[in-house]
């Protein structure tokens, strides 16, 4: 089925060419994924297309109204029988990581809120039921780049979006670990040699190569993946541990 991903944004034409380049054009096009941009300022009620307005209580900056963005989201989730999951892109949100847009290419309809200046009204958040999706801690003049990371990050994962379908699953993070180094021809570049294993054939020991170099990788740049990674496999083992004990009992 084909996955629908709506954007409500102040800025539709930002997506122009990312949505029209490489996997995410070649998914469009064989109907993996379908994308429709909507512009939050056409649902403005008055004649100055209003969007914004200054914050209660007083502060710098403009916050972005609830009556246009309820009646663009409102109008966009009647396009379609489910009324999709609706994210509002926020530095405050929950992070995106990998097993987050894996969850997330998993769902029917994606409905992303980009949104502009100090944010959103909160009422928005409360009354639309959405949830909140941060891509990292650092702030960002809009949510529209961090929209096209969503898009992209869950796009490759759809059936199909990739060349190979492998490609995806050996990529970092999937299970939890970095992704080995690649190399490609020449075998000798200025000197520095393609590692003699990959050259030998032995695809067992090429695999056992390549998770040493993932742990080893992991290790050293991310211990906190590394150790949620150690955490995960002794429960594991445990398990079953746990389960051959009993199978021996009974
Ligand atoms: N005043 C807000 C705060 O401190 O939480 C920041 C507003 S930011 C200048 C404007 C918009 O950019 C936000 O409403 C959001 O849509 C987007 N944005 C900024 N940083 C983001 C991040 N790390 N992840 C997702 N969206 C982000």
């Amino acid at each position: 089925m084909t996955m629908r991903i709506d954007v409500l944004t102040l800025f539709p034409e930002m997506f122009e060419s990312p949505l029209s380049h490489s996997i995410l054009k070649r998914a469009q096009q064989q109907g993996i994924v379908e994308i429709v941009l909507s512009n939050i300022r056409e649902f403005a009620a008055d004649a100055y297309r209003k969007v914004d307005d200054k914050p209660y209580g007083g502060g710098p900056g403009m916050v972005m109204m609830c009556p246009p963005v309820f009646a663009c989201a409102e109008h966009v989730r009647s396009l379609r029988p489910q009324p999709g999951r609706l994210i509002l892109l926020t530095p405050q949100g929950a992070p995106l990581t990998q097993a987050k847009a894996i969850e997330l290419s998993r769902e029917p309809r994606l409905i992303l809120v980009a949104g502009r200046y100090e944010g959103f009204d909160e009422r928005i958040r409360e009354g639309l039921d959405a949830e909140e999706l941060s891509i990292g801690d650092y702030v960002l003049s809009g949510g529209e780049l961090a929209a096209m990371v969503v898009i992209d990050a869950v796009v490759r994962l759809l059936d199909g979006a990739l060349g190979d379908e492998d490609s995806a699953a050996n990529d970092s993070f999937g299970d939890g670990l970095l992704e080995y180094p690649h190399y490609t021809r020449p075998e000798e570049f200025r000197g520095m040699r393609v590692p003699q294993i990959l050259l030998s054939g032995d695809h067992g020991r090429i695999a056992q190569w390549r998770l040493e170099q993932s742990l080893q990788r992991t290790q050293q740049r991310r211990p906190d993946l590394y150790a949620a990674w150690l955490a995960r496999r002794q429960a594991t083992n445990k398990t079953l541990k746990k389960d051959k004990n009993q199978e021996i009992e009974t």
